[in-house]
């Protein structure tokens, strides 16, 4: 059994080209190298295909690759995310469940564009994809991000957030809902995967008793109270939460790479947790 017992610091939270992050999965994996971690975790929206890449680079330069995911869920007209570490990332009943995730997804931009095309804003599922900047893998997850891109760059709007608070965000003009599998079910999907979950972001929400309400019926491993988009009182709340009801605690900085000249969520490395972290929850696998 080949368990990496690395001391050092972990980034649980980062993406890649695989969904809306902007780097390859193995410039990810160099970066936790130049930052000094002892590895990071692979976690992209509702798709594995990042994973085999960062693995090997990890293996090749001597960083410890966590395979992960970020299940998006919808519980009470809210956008869930769901994080799952350790997956038995071949398993094909998961796979399965995740390529159904994206035939939504795909249907949801589709509709995206329609809403947009409505008002008077043209713009194509080929220009999207044409827009990532490489070649679209058959697993690989397109996301608002690509679309909100386009929108940049045919000007209709000045920048990525102008895209998002105008058109993409929740409640906005061209914003598409579609039903998707509840936190509570995805959670499920990661324990039968031999996985660990976590519930993502939860100060993201607005809403401490859906968290809790999810945490009660779900039973996750981990809450994720360390997030570029936490400041000191949410990561107060979540630490309480996770003390509350015997939850790991976990972190990472949600790096989406550099779009447009911004770094988002947060850099690379700038959230992170101790390798005792991963032991928790490698000890709340498939529970
Ligand atoms: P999707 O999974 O396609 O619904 O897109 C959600 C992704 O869009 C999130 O994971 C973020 O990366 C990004 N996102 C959501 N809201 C915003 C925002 N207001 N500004 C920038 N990016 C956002
Ligand atoms: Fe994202
Ligand atoms: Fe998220
Ligand atoms: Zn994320």
């Amino acid at each position: 059994m080949s368990s990496i017992q690395q001391d050092g610091r972990y980034d649980l939270h980062t993406h890649t080209q695989a969904s809306d992050g902007m780097n390859a999965p193995a410039e990810n994996v160099r970066l936790a190298k130049q930052k000094g971690l002892a590895g990071l975790a692979i976690t992209d929206h509702d798709t594995l295909s990042g994973i085999e890449e960062a693995m090997g680079a990890g293996k090749e330069i001597g960083v410890n690759v966590i395979p992960g995911v970020e299940i998006s869920t919808r519980a009470s007209g809210k956008d869930i995310h769901v994080l799952g570490y350790f997956l038995r990332y071949e398993d094909e009943t998961l796979r399965s469940r995740l390529e159904q995730l994206r035939t939504v997804r795909e249907t949801r931009n589709e509709r995206i564009l329609e809403k947009l095309n409505t008002l008077g804003i043209s713009i194509t599922m080929d220009e999207v994809i044409s827009g990532l900047g490489r070649e679209l893998g058959p697993d690989d997850s397109v996301g608002r991000p690509h679309i909100a891109d386009v929108l940049v760059r045919k000007g209709v709007v000045a920048d990525l957030r102008e895209a998002f608070d105008k058109y993409l965000a929740e409640g906005a003009a061209a914003y598409v809902s579609l039903p998707r599998v509840g936190p509570v079910e995805a959670i499920a999907w990661i324990k039968e995967a031999g996985g660990a979950s976590v519930i993502a972001h939860p100060g993201l929400y607005g809403d401490d008793d859906l968290v809790r309400q999810i945490i009660e019926e779900g039973q996750p491993a981990g809450i994720e109270v360390y997030h570029s988009d936490h400041g000191p009182e949410e990561e107060e709340r979540y630490r309480g939460m996770a003390l509350e009801y015997d939850l790991v605690m976990t972190g990472g900085s949600d790096y989406h790479g550099v779009r447009r000249g911004q770094v988002f969520h947060g850099d690379l490395g700038s959230r992170t947790v101790e390798a005792d972290v991963l032991e928790q929850l490698r000890s709340r696998t498939g529970l």
